[in-house]
Parts: structure tokens; sequence; C-alpha cells
């Protein structure tokens, strides 16, 4: 069956990246994009993807549950891929307001919509309910954190969110099971653990440390440095989803992670070895002027250690067995190509990525 799908939240990190691998990969399906361009939504995450004829963008709010309507009648949706979010941690510490609103409030909204439209109607007009999906996008935070010997998070672990934009996600999460058990729709979710690659917000920890190298600025890291996050490039999410979305069992949840944990601190000396050696070259050099250190090989020098984050969690990992199991499930990208292909992307996209500082902070220094 060729897919109508209703991408949320798709001019941002995850979702774009989304976007282009699901229309690269799947030349019959069409692709409408919903999305409320907050700061961290980019219109330039999605450039060209018109020309293909099918896809359509649309600026909105998933709150808006009769624009979410219309969309699903006017392009004929069938599935639904949801990763509108508010996705910072640290944002969350300090306003969490709208983390409820967007992760909680909006996906309630998705869900009712979604319900009126594929399951409601039909059968007010004695018809059967339409084939649909909806999967909902998820985060391994939800699990809360480990300690250092602990076995990795399963889709049994029970949840214990630590922050507010974890219990907003596992919230939601328990949304949409709910509508799955008590109305029979169709759902399902993954859970990921962190992802990297391009697009990525420079807020988040890779993408920060490679700009502000490229900025010769400070490289915060909270605390010792030794939180334990588990690495996955963001283009194995995607094809983690397709999966799930064409052989997943309707109802259930799969995990997907890449088998790479890494202590914080020795992810951001990685990118320091990779930006001294990027900038060993003269044209590179010339392009960023203000990357002294790295010139001299030196990047590691700007390692500043910061206060840590309220209730930092310690280490998340993921046990993804059951998505590799039932979904024939596994990485592509080894984290050395990834990370490599990374840093490559944000050296020859400077001008999106001084745009974003420049939309998300009146950043002076560019
Ligand atoms: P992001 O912050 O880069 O993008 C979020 C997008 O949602 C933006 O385009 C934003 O404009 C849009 N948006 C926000 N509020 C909206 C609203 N009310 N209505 C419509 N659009 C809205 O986030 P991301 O890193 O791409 O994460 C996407 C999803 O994946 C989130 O649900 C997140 O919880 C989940 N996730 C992220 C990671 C990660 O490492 N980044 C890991 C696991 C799961």
């Amino acid at each position: 069956m060729n897919k109508s799908l209703l991408v949320t939240g798709g001019a941002g990190f995850i979702g774009a990246n989304f976007v282009h691998y699901w229309l690269h990969n799947h030349p019959n399906d069409k692709v409408v994009v919903l999305d409320a361009l907050t700061y961290a939504g980019n219109r330039q995450n999605l450039l060209g993807l018109e020309d293909t004829g099918r896809f359509t963008f649309v600026h909105g709010n998933i709150c808006d549950e009769e624009l979410v309507r219309s969309l699903l009648i006017e392009h004929q949706i069938n599935t639904i891929v949801h990763f509108a979010a508010e996705s910072h941690v640290d944002r969350s510490i300090t306003g969490p307001d709208a983390f409820i609103e967007t992760n909680i409030l909006g996906t309630y909204s998705l869900l009712k919509a979604a319900k009126a439209i594929w399951l409601d109607e039909p059968s007010s007009k004695g018809l059967p309910p339409l084939l649909h999906r909806f999967h909902h996008v998820s985060t391994d935070e939800v699990y809360g954190t480990l300690e250092p010997n602990d076995p990795a998070f399963t889709e049994q672990t029970a949840y214990a969110p630590n922050s507010p934009y974890a219990a907003s996600k596992a919230a939601s999460d328990h949304l949409v099971r709910s509508y799955h058990h008590t109305y029979g729709l169709q759902v399902t979710t993954s859970n990921c653990s962190n992802n990297y690659g391009p697009y990525h917000f420079p807020e988040k920890l890779i993408p920060l440390i490679i700009t502000n190298i490229l900025l010769d600025k400070p490289l915060p890291v909270y605390g010792d440095g030794k939180q334990v996050r588990d690495w996955l490039y963001v283009e194995d999410h995607a094809r983690g989803i397709d999966l799930v979305l064409a052989k997943g069992k309707v109802g259930e949840s799969y995990n997907i992670g890449g088998h790479n944990e890494w202590h914080n601190i020795d992810i951001v000396r990685l990118v320091c070895n990779l930006m001294n050696e990027a900038l060993k070259y003269p044209d590179v050099q010339a392009k960023f002027h203000l990357a002294k250190h790295a010139a001299k090989g030196q990047a590691e020098l700007l390692i500043t250690y910061v206060e840590d984050r309220l209730g930092h969690d310690r280490r998340y990992a993921i046990d993804a067995s059951k998505t590799t199991q039932e979904l024939n499930y596994r990485p592509a990208e080894s984290f050395e190509s990834g990370i490599a292909k990374t840093v490559d992307w944000y050296l020859k996209n400077d001008a999106w990525w001084r745009a974003c500082l420049v939309k998300a902070f009146d950043e002076e220094t560019l």
C-alpha cells in the first residue's frame, strides 16, 4: 500500500532527516510535514523537496486539532509519524510549560484528530475504520538513569523519567498506548537513544562542540563529564522507524539504539581531535579564521567544566534486541564513519548553523 504520511516536527533535526530518507527510499509515497517552526524548526532543512512533487509543507501547530483533522482528510493521510516536540532537557528545566503544552497536550490533540478521522467518521457512516498507523517517536530518557553496571533498558524497563522533558515524553507515550488499548487506534512507539548527524541544532552536545571549536569558544562540559550516552547516526533512526512501520506489531514499543556508549568527555575529546585534523588544511583555516586553537591542534584547551545540570541522568543505554530479532534491525553506520560525516557536514554547511545561532541566541560573534 502506498503511504501518505503526516510527519509532525519534520523541520526539526530527526524529522527532517527522516523526510529526506523517506522520499528517497519510498518513491511512490507522499509526505506532508506539519511544523510550528519553533527556534528548533528550520525550513532550510527541507529545501528542494517540493521538486519531488510528493512533498507539502504546512506551517502549523500540532495542538490545532481542527487543522490536523483537515490535513488528514485533504491529503488522505494513512500514516502519522509524530516527531514534533520540545526536545532540549536544559530548556525543560528552565521552562517546562512549553514541554507540557507540545509534548503532552499536542500529542493528545493529534490522537484525538486521528481517532476522529480514522475510526469515528467511517464508523458513523457504517464503514470499517480506515487503514492507518500512528507512529510515536519517543526517547530512552523515559526509562530514567542507569548505574555503570546495570543492564541496558529493554521495552520492559519500568518508566522512571527524571527531567520535565523525559516526564512529558513518558506522559505522551502513555497516552498513545491508551488510545490503542481503549479505542483500537493502530499505534506503534519507538524509544531511541541519542541521535547525531546533519541538521542537529547547535545547542546539543556534538554540534555545540563542533561549532564552538570553529568559533574558538569554550567547550562546556557538565560536572565531571562522565555521563554516558548511547549514540546513533540519525539515518539509522529513520531506518529503524521504517522497519517498525513495515513489520512492527501494532500496540508494541521498540527500542532503537546504537550499541555505542560513550562518556560525554570522551565524545568531546574525539570531536576535538577530528577538528584539529580538519583545521590542518589552509583552505579550512581560511574559511574558519576564528578557530585559532584547532588550527594549532589544541582544541582540547577550550574544554571548560561547568556546574552539572540539575538532576542530570548518569547513564542511558538501550538494549535493542527485540528490534533486532523481530525486525532484523541493525545500525548501518559505524560511529567512526558517522561522526566523520557529521563533522564534514558542519564544515560544509556553516551558513546553516550560523543562521541557527543568530535565530536562537542573537549570536554576535559571527
Ligand atoms: P528538534 O527540537 O530538533 O525538532 C522538533 C521539531 O518540532 C521542530 O521542527 C519544531 O519546530 C517542531 N515543533 C515543536 N513544537 C511544535 C508544535 N507544537 N507543533 C508543531 N511542530 C512543533 O527535535 P529532534 O531532536 O529532531 O527530536 C524529534 C523527536 O525525536 C522528539 O519527539 C524527541 O523527543 C525524539 N527523540 C530525540 C532524540 C535526539 O537525540 N534528538 C532521541 C530520541 C528521541
